[in-house]
């Protein structure tokens, strides 16, 4: 086998160990919380805090309303005891009974519109929390394919990491140097096919002799345009 034949299958594997690598970090990138589950579990705190928020106004007001009518209550039964020492005294707890009984009244609206909140809220709550299940299942399908093609391409990798020694075994030091050298420098690829005398690194046409010269494989022999190490199949 010619020397640049073995660059050029090697390359061939490294490639590939490249393109799984790079669907690897892809697939990394996927697992974990996906957005829309990021979306649904915020929507989801965010109407159980609105609730909470919601039952306390409502539960203040409740427990407000009646301290309100237990005083007006106890405030009119000692004004109908007829223990008052003063007519004036007598209107001013008449007063005092319907100015607790107007506070009452207007309490008693907050507490109805607090309520209907509380219900809104539910709803909210009842719509994020459908929500968030069909998210999470669509998140779990997910994650399932994706650990499921992450361990078919870690095994690939791991094959084609085992086969590339079989590869490298009988280049020689220099030419493994020289290609790993060129390799990064090179866009991944440091060695280049020449088909119908034209290097398919670079697309530019090379000379017959250079093409002669290069399909004998013993003499690694690059492009002159872009310095590729040329095999010619
Ligand atoms: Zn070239």
């Amino acid at each position: 086998m010619s020397r640049t034949l073995q660059l050029y299958q090697l390359q061939s594997i490294d490639s590939e160990i490249d393109q799984v690598k790079q669907q690897l970090a892809q697939i990394t990138a996927q697992l974990g919380e996906s957005d829309e589950l990021k979306r649904a579990n915020a929507a989801m705190d965010a109407a159980n805090k609105k609730l909470r928020q919601a039952q306390t106004i409502m539960r203040d007001l409740d427990l407000e309303v009646k301290s309100l009518s237990t005083k007006a209550a106890n405030e009119e039964k000692k004004l109908y005891s007829g223990k008052m020492s003063s007519a004036k005294e007598a209107a001013n707890l008449q007063e005092e009974v319907a100015s607790l009984k107007r506070r009452q009244v207007d309490r008693e609206e907050l507490l109805l519109e607090a309520m209907v909140a509380v219900e809104e809220a539910e709803e909210t709550v009842e719509q994020a929390q459908a929500q968030l299940s069909s998210a999470t299942g669509r998140w779990s399908a997910d994650q399932q394919e994706l650990l499921q093609e992450q361990a078919t391409l870690q095994q690939k990798l791991t094959e084609l990491e085992n086969q590339r020694p079989v590869l490298t075994q009988p280049i020689s030091s220099a030419d493994l140097k020289l290609y790993e050298q060129m390799r990064p420098k090179k866009g991944g690829r440091a060695v280049a096919a020449v088909k119908a005398g034209v290097c398919q690194g670079c697309g530019i046409a090379i000379a017959s002799n250079h093409v002669r010269l290069a399909r004998a494989g013993t003499d690694i022999l690059t492009c002159p345009t872009c310095g590729r190490i040329l095999y010619v199949p």
